[in-house]
């Protein structure tokens, strides 16, 4: 032992020097055992082999008496846990929208671990505030969005939409001169809710979660794409109608016609919310930004970070144009919570919360503009890619490819189921299956910034050898 030692400095105690030690080994095990996984990661099955699946039965153990040392507990969660995980991170994961991980992003949220600061009032962290606030206004600036629109993090797109239609209810009363942190919602007067055919099961789930139930729900045709008919909106809105539009179709990646639907909407009083948990994204591309035409004439928006963005999950991100009206549904009453501060905890549903927004300031800063344009143009790419060496082998393209979602069939419907089950049992990628107007497909979302042309051509191989197969 020199004196030179800074944690000796630090612990004149011995056992607290000790425990120190023992603690900062641990980080660094947890680390040379991260690096491990995402090094052999490349070489296994993208989903994990049965035997590692039933190998999970270890964990389901009665919890024992005794503590067991954490040294212990890590290397049970590595022998276990890790060979049954999806590899979702390794470039040939097409499933939902899942995306993979940013280098950068996991990084901080190791070293943010370590800080454990709760981002929900500004006195509790002054990094994670301003980090916090920072990180905000540059997805909002990213994404075209009003640069006086307050920005909140929150835990995905589900809870981003539920906080975005609970400010838009709130507003909407508010002109009528209802307060309903007062009154309430009993005997108030019902709004108007207007969402396209092909909106999201989250989004219903965050209208329901908000008040409002499924009868009330008008429902606007979409063209083939799965984008609302401009055509078709109605005409007669007025300032109790809530409007839900879509940015990114789960299926096609397609987007509403923002700039025909939002003027209008506005314009006769009502508000108009856009999810955009994923296709928000493309307006952070010079080359894209037209899909999106026009979105940033809504009220509020809902996205994620946690998709396309590659941040780890529980990054959700709603805006909302006058900040006023988040402020309204959202902002906390109570004396200990200082009014004045605009912390996370007055912008959300949640108090304590993790300073999740370190991981989306790491990833933006390590991209910057033209990293981030570059990570959404490349997946379009790739899916392009796809589409045309999937066609050319004779599978057929149900909606054309706006984005970095795909939709093939191949054959007919038992046909297509049979090549999603080979191709996930096989393990050299991993697609899911969804059903487009009635169809059965099989979707390819290619939202990993790992992914590269080799592993496209490998995927798109290994889909046309399943079905050359399944043929057989
Ligand atoms: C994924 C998705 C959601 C839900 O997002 P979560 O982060 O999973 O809550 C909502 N809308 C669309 C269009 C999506 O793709």
């Amino acid at each position: 032992m020199t004196t030179t030692d800074p944690l000796i400095r630090v612990h004149t105690n011995p056992l607290s020097l000790a425990r120190s030690r023992e603690r900062i080994g641990l980080i660094t095990e947890a680390a040379r055992r991260a690096g491990s996984y995402v090094a052999s990661a490349t070489h296994r099955p993208v989903y994990p082999a049965a035997e590692a699946v039933a190998a999970l039965d270890a964990f389901r153990r009665p919890l024992q008496d005794a503590p067991i040392p954490a040294r212990e507990v890590l290397a049970e969660l590595d022998a276990f846990g890790s060979p049954a995980t999806v590899v979702s991170t390794h470039g040939r994961y097409f499933g939902f929208v899942n995306g993979g991980t940013d280098p950068a992003a996991h990084a901080a949220s190791i070293l943010a671990g370590a800080w454990d600061q709760n981002v929900g009032g500004t006195i509790m962290s002054p990094a994670a505030a301003v980090l916090d606030e920072v990180a905000r206004g540059w997805v909002i600036d990213a994404l075209g969005l009003p640069s006086t629109a307050a920005g909140a993090f929150n835990a995905g797109a589900t809870v981003a939409n539920l906080t975005g239609i609970i400010a838009a209810r709130d507003a909407l009363y508010a002109r009528q001169g209802r307060d309903v942190g007062r009154d309430g919602l009993a005997g108030a007067p019902a709004l108007r809710i207007i969402v396209g055919e092909e909106v999201h099961a989250s989004a219903l789930k965050a209208l329901r979660l908000a008040g409002f139930g499924e009868a009330q729900i008008e429902r606007v045709p979409t063209d083939r794409t799965g984008a609302i008919i401009a055509e078709e909106f109605p005409t007669d809105t007025d300032a109790s109608t809530l409007v839900l539009l879509q940015a990114g179709n789960v299926n096609t990646g397609a987007s509403d016609p923002f700039h025909e639907i939002i003027p209008g909407v506005r314009e006769r009083g009502g508000w108009v919310h856009v999810d955009g948990a994923f296709g928000l994204w493309a307006a952070a591309s010079p080359r894209l930004r037209e899909q999106v035409r026009g979105v940033e004439l809504a009220d509020s928006w809902a996205t994620d970070a946690h998709k396309w963005l590659n941040v780890p999950y529980d990054s959700g991100f709603v805006a909302v144009r006058d900040p006023r009206d988040l402020e309204r549904a959202m902002a906390g009453t109570a004396a200990y919570l200082s009014a004045a501060d605009d912390a996370p905890m007055h912008r959300g549903i949640q108090m304590s919360q993790r300073a999740r927004a370190v991981e989306t300031w790491a990833m933006l800063a390590s991209h910057g503009r033209d990293g981030l344009a570059e990570l959404i143009e490349g997946s379009c790419a790739h899916a392009q890619r796809f589409a045309s060496l999937l066609t050319a082998g004779g599978a057929e393209l149900l909606a054309p490819v706006a984005l970095n979602q795909v939709l093939v069939a191949f054959g007919d419907e038992r046909e297509t189921a049979a090549v999603i089950a080979a191709l996930q049992e096989d393990g050299t990628t991993w697609a899911g299956s969804s059903v487009w107007k009635g169809r059965s497909a099989m979707r390819i979302s290619v939202s990993d910034a790992a992914t590269t042309r080799d592993d496209v051509e490998a995927a798109a191989a290994a889909m046309l050898r399943c079905w050359r197969a399944v043929r057989r």
